[in-house]
C-alpha cells in the first residue's frame, strides 16, 4: 500500500457501468484511504421512499419527504456499509425496483441538497475517494483529482450483466442507457465532465490498469 496526503480527495464520476465502483475502492484500498459511494446514498433514499409508498412519479411527493430518511454510510474500501434508520439496505438497494426508479429520484433537488449537505459532512478534512456523477463539478470542485470514468456501452452493460449473475444483455444496455440519459438531462447538478477533470476510457483497460493510472495522477 501507498500512501496519500491525508487531505486529499479523489472525485471518481461517470456514468453507470463504467467500473467507478470497483476502481474507487481500489484506489482507496492501495492509497489507505477512506471510500464514500454516493451512488448507494440516492438508491437508499429510493429503497426508503418504495417502502414508504411515496408516489415516485410525482416529484412534488418525494420532495415533501426527502429529510426523513436518516443514512449512514460505512467509509471502509474493503467493506463499505449503508444504513437507513437503522436498516442495512446494502443488499436491498441493488435489487431492480431500486435501480428502475433511482434516477428519477436522484433528479429531485430537494434530494440532492439533503445528500450534498451529507456528502460534504463525510468528506470533512479529505482523506477519502468520492465516487458518483456530480462530485467533481458540484460536491467537492476543490477535489485535488479529479476523474471521468467511461468505457463503451456494450462494454458496460456486459460488465454490468455479469455482476448481476449473467442477467438479460439487451435488458441491462437499456437500463443503463435510460439512467444515463436521466441522469445527463437533468437540471440539477447532471453528469458532466467537470472543470479539471481526466477523462479515462477503461474499455480496453484492466481494472489494476485503470487503477494503476489513477494512483499515478494522486500528488
Ligand atoms: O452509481 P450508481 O449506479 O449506484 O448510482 C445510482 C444512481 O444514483 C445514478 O443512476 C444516479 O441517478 C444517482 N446518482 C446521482 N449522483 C451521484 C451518484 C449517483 O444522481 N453523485
Amino acid at each position: 500500500m501507498s500512501s496519500a496526503r491525508p487531505d486529499i480527495v479523489v472525485a471518481i464520476d461517470g456514468p453507470s457501468g463504467s467500473g467507478k465502483s470497483s476502481t474507487s475502492r481500489g484506489v482507496a484500498s492501495r492509497l489507505g484511504l477512506r471510500y464514500l459511494d454516493t451512488g448507494a446514498q440516492f438508491r437508499a433514499v429510493t429503497h426508503w421512499m418504495l417502502s414508504h409508498d411515496v408516489d415516485l412519479a410525482d416529484p412534488d411527493a418525494i420532495a415533501a419527504r426527502a429529510a426523513e430518511p436518516q443514512l449512514q454510510s460505512g467509509t471502509d474500501p474493503l467493506q463499505p456499509t449503508i444504513t437507513v434508520d437503522g436498516e442495512d439496505v446494502s443488499v436491498a438497494i441493488r435489487g431492480e425496483a431500486v435501480t428502475a426508479a433511482v434516477s428519477p429520484v436522484s433528479a429531485v433537488p430537494e434530494v440532492r441538497a439533503r445528500l450534498l449537505d451529507l456528502q460534504r459532512r463525510i468528506i470533512g478534512d479529505g482523506g477519502i475517494v468520492v465516487e458518483g456523477r456530480d462530485i467533481g463539478s458540484v460536491v467537492a470542485p476543490d477535489a485535488d483529482v479529479k476523474v471521468y470514468l467511461t468505457a463503451d456501452a456494450a462494454a458496460r452493460a456486459a460488465r454490468r450483466a455479469a455482476e448481476e449473475g449473467g442477467s438479460d444483455l439487451a435488458a441491462t444496455q437499456a437500463s443503463l442507457a435510460s439512467r444515463d440519459q436521466i441522469d445527463s438531462g437533468r437540471a440539477t447538478a447532471p453528469l458532466v465532465l467537470a472543470d479539471g477533470a481526466v477523462h479515462l476510457d477503461s474499455t480496453y483497460l484492466s481494472l489494476d490498469e485503470v487503477i494503476d493510472k489513477i494512483v499515478s495522477l494522486v500528488p
